[in-house]
């Protein structure tokens, strides 16, 4: 297709929003979001000095993190922007939900949003809706109640004790099987359990004080409340020193413990797993289960037997008004938001309409997805992301056929599976059946309980099941993409495929560094991480490399590894290059492979002239840098040290970038410069 009739036939048929205007639906102007903002660029630094701070500086230089908001940047302002219109459809539905059947997801979509929105209601309520949670709590005065009561709190949402998914097989992809994994933290890591010093010190003061006041403020004396939680604590951190650090599960044959209902019998005998596989909804009894983390379940058995009663009950307490807490009144909100807040920035609350969208987006997000495409998102829009997708898989393949360490035999497969993989864009092609979810006019936290047993009913008996290759894992207004490897498929929701992200009406430079790039490439080269590369064409865990060319990955990757432990992530702590190490393979791949697509791009359409003074090759970089604009508060990367597998964006640019021989020569970057690495430190992989 060439250029101008690209351009020719968007202007008829887009809609507003996706042509960096205004929203077609929400409240006031919106600022318009281009793929390349010359504005924000800092002139006053070289490229070649620190890329992150020239590509986004100016803008950072002026922005300020909303209270609300952990931080601001590409994620926030396209999530708001999407919000708005998502707020439109909820508004609809909540104003007309009376002129709906019955039971017809319109009408349901009203009354959902309608329910969270009414303030009054939920402030009357106080404690109240969850009072039979918490007596039937109570009522376990013997440890053959302890069980169902448990498996009865999972299935309303309440992550307690260890976690049952019907998940893909890793040994045949095509069918669900029983996992077990560990799970039943209230603090965000098991790491803040162990991790020593004054800041971990005061980290567990404070969520033992949370747990107090949670108690209080559900009616519990003073003098009990403070012990209770104690108890508490001590419980989770019985659990968090039995649980796998997230560097350890990142590797796939560390959660991989396959076997059968009398071998897990042997490893957790007091569970009684038949008569828990039965409290849970299963209705065929289960033969074969994987159990992620046996120490985990090990552990979890042990203190059914060995923990006293009460702590049990303070404990499944906790989580009960923790997991309804936001959805109760004002002091429950408030002081949830008070203890999240150490860990996020954040200063203020949320808006109610964000918090109730956001809660609806999540438990009926299929409903209001296909509204949300209906208004932004027409065919014309799926066809042409697909088009720089499928120039990036394309230079993918090509790197792949050209690689001088990889041997052949791995090369033959590594190309198979790109050429099976899957990939899902814009929305899917089955929408979700929420005709069995039952929802009332309120109170609102039991219409999210509701919403978590109708997810619990569609999936628990999937064990034995044939995949369902046509579910996706996010929802559509989303900002956000994944690799799923069990399926060997890349997912793209709408919500993303907008600007920031991408602009049909953009140059090729930028959209081929930020779709190209940072997003479709990135994903694409998941399938081929230290973590994606033990999954086959068909996403069974298997090894299909040869033995030099692991040992050739495993090198290379380790340099990796090195590279980003040098970089400070906030305060005095490094980033940590073994949990970033997946990701860190995937932006520098991305952007390996996103700028292979535009060359043949611009070698097929001819190169444009310099665009806003920069050239194509520069508009790219530019593009991948600005696809990570970026400001976050330091607690929140404090926090993301722990638990995030991502670099801070400041290093996910520089990092990859300083690797890349091109980017010198788009910007004359000489040997010695910050951004251009000395040769013996860049790795070889792709
Ligand atoms: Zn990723």
């Amino acid at each position: 297709m060439s250029r101008a009739s690209f351009v020719l036939s968007l202007v008829a048929v887009l809609p507003a929003s996706l042509s960096a205007q205004t929203p077609a639906t929400g409240g006031g102007e919106w600022p318009p979001l281009k793929v390349v903002d010359v504005r924000w660029i800092d002139t006053t630094v070289s490229a070649c000095t620190d890329f992150s701070q020239f590509a986004n500086g100016a803008w950072l230089a002026h922005d300020t993190i909303p209270a609300a908001y952990s931080s601001s940047g590409v994620t926030r302002d396209m999530s708001d922007r999407n919000e708005l219109v998502v707020r439109s459809v909820l508004e609809d539905a909540a104003a007309r939900r009376g002129s709906f059947p019955p039971d017809s997801t319109p009408r349901k979509l009203g009354a959902f949003y309608a329910s969270c929105m009414d303030s009054t209601a939920i402030e009357a309520a106080g404690v109240t809706p969850i009072r039979p949670w918490l007596r039937a709590i109570d009522s376990i005065t013997t440890r053959t109640r302890l069980l169902p009561e448990l498996a009865r709190l999972q299935m309303l949402g309440v992550d307690v004790a260890f976690r049952y998914s019907p998940d893909v097989d890793p040994h045949d992809a095509t069918h669900y099987l029983t996992w077990l994994s560990q799970g039943g933290l209230g603090l965000p890591d098991r790491d803040y359990y162990l991790a020593q010093g004054a800041q971990a010190d005061s980290t567990r003061q404070a969520f033992v004080a949370h747990i107090a006041k949670m108690f209080r403020l559900a009616g519990q004396d003073s003098a009990s409340a403070g012990p209770a939680a104690a108890q508490v604590m001590a419980l989770e951190t019985s659990l968090a020193q039995a649980s796998l650090t997230r560097v350890e599960r990142r590797d796939p044959a560390k959660t991989d413990h396959p076997m059968s209902i009398a071998q897990l019998t042997a490893l957790a005998p007091r569970v009684g797993w038949p008569g828990y596989f039965r409290a849970i909804g299963l209705r065929a009894p289960v033969g074969k289960v994987n159990v992620a983390e046996p120490e985990f379940v090990r552990r979890v058995d042990s203190l059914l037997q060995a923990t006293p009663l009460p702590t049990w009950r303070a404990y499944l307490r906790y989580h009960a008004i923790a997991s309804a807490g936001p959805w109760l009144s004002t002091p429950f909100v408030q002081e949830g938001f008070a203890f999240r807040s150490r860990f996020t920035g954040a200063r203020a609350l949320l808006p109610r309409w964000k918090r109730c969208l956001r809660e609806a987006d999540g438990d009926l997000g299929e409903a209001l997805g296909q509204a949300y495409v209906a208004k932004t998102f027409p065919p014309e829009a799926r066809t042409r992301a697909r088009a720089v997708i499928d120039d990036i898989r394309t230079a993918f393949r090509e790197r792949l056929q050209h690689l001088t360490w990889m041997s052949e035999s791995t090369r033959v497969q590594a190309l198979d599976k790109l050429a099976r993989m899957g990939e899902k864009v814009g929305y899917p092609d089955r929408w979700r059946d929420y005709s069995r979810l039952r929802v009332s006019e309120g109170p609102f936290v039991l219409n999210v309980a509701q919403a978590n047993a109708f997810e619990w009913q569609r999936t628990v008996n999937r064990p034995g099941t044939p995949v369902d290759t046509t579910e996706w894992g996010i929802t559509v207004p989303t900002v956000n993409a994944y690799y799923d490897p069990s399926k060997n498929e890349m997912v793209f929701p709408a919500g993303a495929l907008m600007p920031q992200t991408f602009d049909p009406l953009a140059d090729d430079g930028a959209n081929y560094g930020s779709l190209g790039g940072s997003w479709a490439g990135h994903e694409l080269t998941h399938g081929f991480d230290d973590e994606g590369r033990h999954y086959d064409a068909k996403g069974n865990l298997r090894d299909w490399w040869q033995p030099s060319d692991s040992t050739h990955f495993v090198e290379q990757a380790a340099l990796v590894e090195r590279q980003f432990n040098e970089y400070i992530q906030v305060d005095t702590f490094h980033v940590n290059g073994k949990l970033t190490e997946g990701e860190n393979i995937a932006d520098w791949g991305g952007l390996l492979v996103g700028y292979g697509a535009l060359q043949s791009r611009l070698a097929r359409n001819g190169r444009p002239g310099l665009i806003e003074g920069y050239t194509p090759e520069q508009r790219y970089f530019i593009g991948y840098a600005q696809s990570w604009r970026v400001h976050v508060r330091p607690e929140q990367l404090r926090t993301r040290v722990t638990v995030d597998p991502h670099a801070p964006e400041q290093w996910r640019v520089n990092g990859p970038i300083s690797n890349i021989p091109a980017f010198a020569l788009a910007f004359g970057c000489k040997q010695g410069d910050p951004m251009v690495r000395p040769k013996d430190k860049v790795p070889s992989i792709w």
